[in-house]
């Protein structure tokens, strides 16, 4: 399931540049995370690195968009050019 960023979010611009997939960029208000690139960080690291950085916690996982392990998996392959 990808992360989403909620309206608490404070355009502190860290997390950005911490993601692997390039998945996160300025919106029109708030920071925002494109779905089909969020892995979860699965495939380059243990945790979502956006939510170890963010200084106000507000990027939680969006239940609205459910993805098994294998899923994200097979999409961090496609993203990074192995499927
Ligand atoms: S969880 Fe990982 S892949 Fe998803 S937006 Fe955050 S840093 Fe990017
Ligand atoms: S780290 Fe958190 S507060 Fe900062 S831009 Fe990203 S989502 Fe917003």
């Amino acid at each position: 399931m990808s992360l989403i960023i909620t309206d608490e979010c404070i355009n502190c611009d860290v997390c950005e540049p911490e993601c692997p997939n390039e998945a996160i960029s300025q919106g029109e208000e708030i920071y925002v995370i494109e779905p089909s690139k969020c892995t979860e960080c699965i495939g380059h690291y243990d945790e979502p690195q956006c939510q170890q950085v963010c200084p106000v916690d507000c990027i939680p996982l969006d239940p609205s968009r459910r993805e098994t392990e294998e899923q994200l998996m097979e999409k961090y392959l496609v993203l990074t050019g192995q499927l």
